[in-house]
Protein backbone atom coordinates (compact mmCIF):
# COMPACT_ATOMS: atom_id res chain seq x y z
CA UNK A 1 0.00 0.00 0.00
CA UNK A 2 1.05 3.95 -0.59
CA UNK A 3 0.20 6.59 1.53
CA UNK A 4 0.38 10.13 0.19
CA UNK A 5 0.07 13.24 2.25
CA UNK A 6 -3.67 14.74 2.74
CA UNK A 7 -3.77 18.12 1.04
CA UNK A 8 -1.11 20.70 2.54
CA UNK A 9 -1.37 18.45 5.86
CA UNK A 10 1.09 16.34 7.50
CA UNK A 11 -0.51 13.09 7.63
CA UNK A 12 -0.56 10.64 5.61
CA UNK A 13 -3.47 8.19 4.00
CA UNK A 14 -3.72 5.04 2.32
CA UNK A 15 -4.12 5.62 -1.22
CA UNK A 16 -7.25 3.34 -0.92
CA UNK A 17 -9.72 3.49 1.71
CA UNK A 18 -12.58 1.73 3.53
CA UNK A 19 -16.10 3.44 3.95
CA UNK A 20 -19.07 1.96 5.60
CA UNK A 21 -21.80 3.99 3.92
CA UNK A 22 -24.86 0.88 3.62
CA UNK A 23 -23.00 -1.61 4.48
CA UNK A 24 -21.82 -1.64 7.72
CA UNK A 25 -24.11 -1.74 10.74
CA UNK A 26 -26.32 -2.05 7.66
CA UNK A 27 -27.13 -4.57 4.54
CA UNK A 28 -23.61 -6.56 5.44
CA UNK A 29 -23.90 -8.60 8.52
CA UNK A 30 -21.60 -7.84 10.77
CA UNK A 31 -19.08 -10.67 10.90
CA UNK A 32 -18.53 -10.15 7.13
CA UNK A 33 -18.48 -6.42 7.91
CA UNK A 34 -15.26 -6.93 11.05
CA UNK A 35 -13.74 -9.27 8.33
CA UNK A 36 -13.65 -6.74 5.43
CA UNK A 37 -12.32 -4.12 7.90
CA UNK A 38 -9.91 -6.04 9.21
CA UNK A 39 -8.55 -7.37 6.08
CA UNK A 40 -8.14 -3.95 5.07
CA UNK A 41 -6.41 -2.74 8.02
CA UNK A 42 -4.20 -6.04 7.48
CA UNK A 43 -2.99 -4.86 3.98
CA UNK A 44 -2.23 -1.78 4.74
CA UNK A 45 -5.37 0.73 4.57
CA UNK A 46 -5.30 3.67 7.71
CA UNK A 47 -8.20 5.58 6.44
CA UNK A 48 -11.60 4.67 7.06
CA UNK A 49 -15.02 6.72 7.22
CA UNK A 50 -17.94 6.81 8.43
CA UNK A 51 -21.20 9.04 9.05
CA UNK A 52 -23.01 9.80 12.42
CA UNK A 53 -25.88 9.06 9.71
CA UNK A 54 -25.21 5.87 7.91
CA UNK A 55 -27.67 3.28 9.54
CA UNK A 56 -28.38 6.29 12.57
CA UNK A 57 -24.55 5.91 14.16
CA UNK A 58 -24.82 1.74 13.62
CA UNK A 59 -21.98 1.81 10.99
CA UNK A 60 -19.93 4.30 13.36
CA UNK A 61 -20.65 1.64 15.98
CA UNK A 62 -18.99 -1.50 13.91
CA UNK A 63 -16.34 0.27 12.65
CA UNK A 64 -15.11 1.83 16.44
CA UNK A 65 -15.65 -1.57 17.71
CA UNK A 66 -13.48 -3.41 15.24
CA UNK A 67 -10.62 -0.88 15.10
CA UNK A 68 -10.56 -0.85 18.95
CA UNK A 69 -8.47 -3.84 18.68
CA UNK A 70 -5.82 -2.38 16.45
CA UNK A 71 -3.60 0.66 18.13
CA UNK A 72 -5.51 4.45 17.64
CA UNK A 73 -2.18 5.79 16.65
CA UNK A 74 -2.12 3.28 13.47
CA UNK A 75 -5.37 4.39 11.68
CA UNK A 76 -7.24 7.70 10.54
CA UNK A 77 -10.62 8.03 11.43
CA UNK A 78 -13.03 10.17 9.84
CA UNK A 79 -16.86 10.67 10.40
CA UNK A 80 -19.51 13.29 9.73
CA UNK A 81 -22.02 15.85 10.56
CA UNK A 82 -25.04 17.44 9.21
CA UNK A 83 -27.91 14.69 8.21
CA UNK A 84 -30.82 14.15 10.19
CA UNK A 85 -30.51 12.29 13.16
CA UNK A 86 -33.69 13.19 14.97
CA UNK A 87 -37.64 14.91 14.48
CA UNK A 88 -36.12 18.12 16.97
CA UNK A 89 -35.35 21.25 14.77
CA UNK A 90 -31.99 21.01 16.10
CA UNK A 91 -31.25 17.39 15.18
CA UNK A 92 -29.48 18.45 11.96
CA UNK A 93 -27.31 21.05 10.51
CA UNK A 94 -24.07 22.56 11.46
CA UNK A 95 -25.16 24.87 14.41
CA UNK A 96 -22.87 24.92 17.33
CA UNK A 97 -25.55 22.59 19.25
CA UNK A 98 -25.86 20.06 16.91
CA UNK A 99 -22.12 19.76 15.93
CA UNK A 100 -20.97 19.61 19.57
CA UNK A 101 -23.54 17.45 20.11
CA UNK A 102 -23.25 15.35 17.69
CA UNK A 103 -19.47 15.15 17.68
CA UNK A 104 -19.72 13.66 21.45
CA UNK A 105 -22.47 10.92 19.88
CA UNK A 106 -20.06 10.06 17.65
CA UNK A 107 -17.15 9.51 19.73
CA UNK A 108 -19.12 7.51 22.22
CA UNK A 109 -20.30 5.05 19.20
CA UNK A 110 -16.60 5.10 17.73
CA UNK A 111 -15.41 4.57 21.27
CA UNK A 112 -13.03 6.84 20.50
CA UNK A 113 -11.11 9.54 22.70
CA UNK A 114 -10.85 11.83 19.01
CA UNK A 115 -11.79 11.16 15.56
CA UNK A 116 -8.77 12.57 13.10
CA UNK A 117 -11.26 14.11 10.62
CA UNK A 118 -14.71 15.74 11.41
CA UNK A 119 -16.42 16.25 8.26
CA UNK A 120 -19.23 19.11 7.37
CA UNK A 121 -21.37 16.58 5.53
CA UNK A 122 -23.10 19.58 2.82
CA UNK A 123 -23.14 23.04 3.29
CA UNK A 124 -25.88 24.52 5.42
CA UNK A 125 -27.08 27.63 4.49
CA UNK A 126 -29.05 28.18 7.54
CA UNK A 127 -26.13 28.49 9.92
CA UNK A 128 -23.59 31.36 9.55
CA UNK A 129 -20.45 29.70 8.02
CA UNK A 130 -18.23 31.46 11.24
CA UNK A 131 -20.44 29.66 13.50
CA UNK A 132 -19.98 26.31 11.88
CA UNK A 133 -16.29 26.92 11.59
CA UNK A 134 -15.75 28.45 14.80
CA UNK A 135 -17.15 25.22 16.68
CA UNK A 136 -15.08 23.01 14.96
CA UNK A 137 -12.16 24.73 15.52
CA UNK A 138 -13.21 24.70 19.53
CA UNK A 139 -13.10 20.93 18.77
CA UNK A 140 -10.21 20.50 17.24
CA UNK A 141 -8.26 23.03 20.26
CA UNK A 142 -10.40 20.72 22.98
CA UNK A 143 -8.21 17.39 21.11
CA UNK A 144 -11.84 16.06 19.83
CA UNK A 145 -11.32 16.27 16.28
CA UNK A 146 -7.68 16.61 14.72
CA UNK A 147 -8.50 18.04 10.89
CA UNK A 148 -11.81 19.58 9.21
CA UNK A 149 -13.37 18.61 6.44
CA UNK A 150 -15.92 19.24 3.93
CA UNK A 151 -18.17 17.08 1.80
CA UNK A 152 -19.58 18.16 -1.65
CA UNK A 153 -19.26 21.83 -0.77
CA UNK A 154 -18.73 23.72 -3.80
CA UNK A 155 -15.93 25.37 -4.82
CA UNK A 156 -17.37 29.05 -3.99
CA UNK A 157 -18.56 27.57 -0.48
CA UNK A 158 -14.92 26.30 0.15
CA UNK A 159 -13.24 29.69 -0.93
CA UNK A 160 -15.58 31.41 1.33
CA UNK A 161 -15.06 28.86 4.30
CA UNK A 162 -11.06 30.05 3.71
CA UNK A 163 -11.63 33.34 3.84
CA UNK A 164 -13.70 33.75 7.23
CA UNK A 165 -10.88 30.87 8.52
CA UNK A 166 -7.95 33.34 7.46
CA UNK A 167 -9.81 36.23 9.08
CA UNK A 168 -10.70 34.58 12.51
CA UNK A 169 -7.56 32.84 12.58
CA UNK A 170 -9.73 29.30 12.71
CA UNK A 171 -8.71 25.93 11.48
CA UNK A 172 -8.81 25.38 7.65
CA UNK A 173 -10.83 22.89 5.89
CA UNK A 174 -7.58 20.73 4.61
CA UNK A 175 -9.99 17.78 2.94
CA UNK A 176 -12.88 17.58 0.77
CA UNK A 177 -15.02 14.33 0.34
CA UNK A 178 -16.55 14.40 -3.00
CA UNK A 179 -17.90 11.89 -5.61
CA UNK A 180 -15.55 11.13 -8.41
CA UNK A 181 -15.04 8.30 -10.78
CA UNK A 182 -15.22 7.63 -14.52
CA UNK A 183 -18.86 8.34 -14.99
CA UNK A 184 -18.81 11.25 -13.06
CA UNK A 185 -15.91 13.90 -13.24
CA UNK A 186 -17.63 17.34 -12.24
CA UNK A 187 -14.59 18.02 -9.65
CA UNK A 188 -11.96 18.03 -12.15
CA UNK A 189 -13.36 21.98 -13.69
CA UNK A 190 -13.13 23.88 -9.79
CA UNK A 191 -12.56 21.51 -7.16
CA UNK A 192 -9.72 19.94 -8.14
CA UNK A 193 -7.70 23.14 -9.12
CA UNK A 194 -9.31 24.73 -6.06
CA UNK A 195 -7.72 21.95 -3.86
CA UNK A 196 -4.17 22.39 -5.51
CA UNK A 197 -4.25 25.68 -5.21
CA UNK A 198 -5.25 25.72 -0.96
CA UNK A 199 -3.58 22.55 -0.19
CA UNK A 200 -7.05 20.79 0.35
CA UNK A 201 -6.74 16.94 -0.74
CA UNK A 202 -9.96 15.25 -1.61
CA UNK A 203 -11.18 12.04 -0.45
CA UNK A 204 -13.10 10.75 -3.05
CA UNK A 205 -16.49 8.54 -2.73
CA UNK A 206 -18.26 6.12 -4.74
CA UNK A 207 -15.12 5.79 -7.05
CA UNK A 208 -16.29 2.12 -8.21
CA UNK A 209 -19.47 3.72 -9.34
CA UNK A 210 -21.50 1.81 -6.44
CA UNK A 211 -19.95 -1.44 -8.10
CA UNK A 212 -20.61 -0.69 -11.51
CA UNK A 213 -16.94 -0.38 -12.59
CA UNK A 214 -16.08 -3.86 -11.27
CA UNK A 215 -17.73 -5.07 -14.20
CA UNK A 216 -19.94 -7.07 -11.99
CA UNK A 217 -23.19 -5.81 -13.77
CA UNK A 218 -23.49 -7.38 -17.27
CA UNK A 219 -26.81 -6.53 -18.36
CA UNK A 220 -29.48 -4.00 -16.99
CA UNK A 221 -31.66 -6.58 -16.87
CA UNK A 222 -29.22 -9.35 -15.06
CA UNK A 223 -28.70 -8.15 -11.80
CA UNK A 224 -26.78 -10.60 -9.71
CA UNK A 225 -28.89 -11.15 -6.67
CA UNK A 226 -25.96 -10.07 -4.12
CA UNK A 227 -25.17 -6.81 -5.30
CA UNK A 228 -26.16 -3.77 -4.35
CA UNK A 229 -28.60 -3.35 -7.21
CA UNK A 230 -30.34 -5.67 -6.47
CA UNK A 231 -30.72 -4.49 -3.01
CA UNK A 232 -31.91 -0.66 -3.91
CA UNK A 233 -34.25 0.49 -6.31
CA UNK A 234 -32.41 3.88 -6.88
CA UNK A 235 -29.17 1.87 -7.72
CA UNK A 236 -30.58 -0.43 -9.87
CA UNK A 237 -31.91 3.11 -11.90
CA UNK A 238 -28.42 3.24 -12.69
CA UNK A 239 -27.10 0.71 -13.85
CA UNK A 240 -27.94 1.42 -17.67
CA UNK A 241 -26.71 -0.49 -21.00
CA UNK A 242 -24.71 2.70 -22.19
CA UNK A 243 -22.58 2.25 -18.64
CA UNK A 244 -22.63 -1.30 -19.06
CA UNK A 245 -21.10 -1.24 -22.55
CA UNK A 246 -18.12 1.85 -21.54
CA UNK A 247 -17.29 -0.92 -18.42
CA UNK A 248 -17.25 -3.71 -21.34
CA UNK A 249 -14.48 -1.57 -23.06
CA UNK A 250 -12.60 -0.49 -20.25
CA UNK A 251 -12.48 -3.91 -19.47
CA UNK A 252 -10.56 -4.54 -22.35
CA UNK A 253 -8.27 -2.29 -21.87
CA UNK A 254 -7.78 -3.73 -17.97
CA UNK A 255 -7.42 -7.62 -19.68
CA UNK A 256 -4.15 -6.48 -21.47
CA UNK A 257 -2.36 -4.77 -18.05
CA UNK A 258 -3.46 -7.86 -16.58
CA UNK A 259 -5.63 -6.23 -14.19
CA UNK A 260 -9.49 -5.87 -12.82
CA UNK A 261 -11.14 -3.27 -14.40
CA UNK A 262 -11.84 -2.27 -11.16
CA UNK A 263 -8.21 -1.63 -10.43
CA UNK A 264 -7.92 0.43 -13.95
CA UNK A 265 -11.23 2.74 -12.54
CA UNK A 266 -8.90 3.20 -9.26
CA UNK A 267 -5.98 4.10 -11.06
CA UNK A 268 -7.40 5.99 -12.64
CA UNK A 269 -9.00 8.14 -9.88
CA UNK A 270 -5.11 7.51 -8.60
CA UNK A 271 -3.68 9.73 -11.63
CA UNK A 272 -4.94 12.68 -10.07
CA UNK A 273 -1.97 14.07 -7.26
CA UNK A 274 -4.66 16.50 -5.51
CA UNK A 275 -6.80 12.73 -4.49
CA UNK A 276 -5.46 11.86 -1.57
CA UNK A 277 -7.31 8.32 -1.24
CA UNK A 278 -10.29 6.33 -3.25
CA UNK A 279 -12.34 5.94 -0.53
CA UNK A 280 -13.96 1.93 -1.68
CA UNK A 281 -16.83 0.25 0.18
CA UNK A 282 -16.49 -3.71 0.25
CA UNK A 283 -19.37 -5.70 1.04
CA UNK A 284 -16.86 -8.53 1.30
CA UNK A 285 -13.06 -8.84 2.52
CA UNK A 286 -12.27 -10.30 -0.77
CA UNK A 287 -13.17 -7.31 -2.75
CA UNK A 288 -10.96 -5.40 -0.48
CA UNK A 289 -8.19 -7.54 -1.42
CA UNK A 290 -8.76 -6.87 -4.92
CA UNK A 291 -9.74 -3.39 -4.54
CA UNK A 292 -6.04 -2.39 -2.53
CA UNK A 293 -4.49 -3.97 -5.77
CA UNK A 294 -4.37 -0.98 -7.31
CA UNK A 295 -2.16 1.18 -5.20
CA UNK A 296 0.77 2.08 -7.17
CA UNK A 297 -0.91 1.00 -10.42
CA UNK A 298 0.74 3.45 -12.76
CA UNK A 299 -1.17 4.59 -16.21
CA UNK A 300 0.83 5.16 -19.18
CA UNK A 301 -0.65 8.23 -21.54
CA UNK A 302 -1.40 6.32 -24.23
CA UNK A 303 -3.66 4.33 -21.92
CA UNK A 304 -5.17 7.12 -19.92
CA UNK A 305 -5.82 8.77 -23.74
CA UNK A 306 -7.68 5.23 -24.78
CA UNK A 307 -9.79 5.49 -21.39
CA UNK A 308 -10.46 8.94 -22.14
CA UNK A 309 -11.61 7.93 -25.89
CA UNK A 310 -14.18 5.37 -24.13
CA UNK A 311 -15.45 7.30 -21.36
CA UNK A 312 -15.74 10.76 -23.08
P1 LIG B 1 -17.77 2.15 -4.28
O1 LIG B 1 -17.95 2.86 -5.58
O2 LIG B 1 -16.42 1.59 -3.96
O3 LIG B 1 -18.86 0.99 -4.21
C1 LIG B 1 -18.77 0.01 -3.21
C2 LIG B 1 -19.64 -1.19 -3.56
O4 LIG B 1 -19.24 -1.75 -4.82
C3 LIG B 1 -19.41 -2.31 -2.54
O5 LIG B 1 -20.21 -2.16 -1.40
C4 LIG B 1 -19.75 -3.54 -3.36
O6 LIG B 1 -21.18 -3.62 -3.45
C5 LIG B 1 -19.17 -3.17 -4.72
N1 LIG B 1 -17.75 -3.54 -4.84
C6 LIG B 1 -16.66 -2.94 -4.28
N2 LIG B 1 -15.52 -3.57 -4.62
C7 LIG B 1 -15.88 -4.59 -5.43
C8 LIG B 1 -15.14 -5.58 -6.11
N3 LIG B 1 -13.80 -5.64 -6.04
N4 LIG B 1 -15.82 -6.48 -6.87
C9 LIG B 1 -17.17 -6.42 -6.97
N5 LIG B 1 -17.94 -5.50 -6.34
C10 LIG B 1 -17.29 -4.58 -5.57
O7 LIG B 1 -18.06 3.14 -3.10
P2 LIG B 1 -19.37 3.53 -2.22
O8 LIG B 1 -20.43 4.10 -3.07
O9 LIG B 1 -19.71 2.40 -1.33
O10 LIG B 1 -18.73 4.69 -1.35
C11 LIG B 1 -17.56 4.43 -0.58
C12 LIG B 1 -17.60 5.18 0.72
O11 LIG B 1 -17.63 6.58 0.46
C13 LIG B 1 -18.83 4.95 1.59
O12 LIG B 1 -18.74 3.75 2.32
C14 LIG B 1 -18.84 6.16 2.45
O13 LIG B 1 -17.90 6.00 3.52
C15 LIG B 1 -18.37 7.24 1.49
N6 LIG B 1 -19.49 7.97 0.88
C16 LIG B 1 -19.60 9.30 1.19
C17 LIG B 1 -20.63 10.05 0.69
C18 LIG B 1 -20.70 11.49 1.07
O14 LIG B 1 -21.74 12.12 0.85
N7 LIG B 1 -19.66 12.06 1.64
C19 LIG B 1 -21.66 9.47 -0.19
C20 LIG B 1 -21.42 8.09 -0.52
C21 LIG B 1 -20.36 7.39 0.01
P3 LIG B 1 -22.00 -5.00 -3.57
O15 LIG B 1 -21.06 -6.16 -3.30
O16 LIG B 1 -23.08 -4.89 -2.56
O17 LIG B 1 -22.53 -4.99 -4.97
Amino acid sequence: MKYRRLGGTGLKVSEISLGSWLTYGGYVERENAVKAIETAYGLGVNFFDTANVYEKGAAEKVLGETLRGFPRESYVLATKVYGVMGDGPNDRGLSRKHITEQCHASLKRLGAEYVDIMYCHRYDPETPIEETLRTLDDLVRQGKVLYVGVSEWTAAQMTEALAVADRYLLDHIVVNQPIYNMFERYIEKEIIPLGERKGIGQVVFSPLAQGLLTGKYSSAADIPADSRAAKLDWMRKGVTEEKIAKVHELGKIAAELDISVGNLALAWILRQPNVASALVGASRPEQVEENVQASGVELTEEVLSRIAEIIG
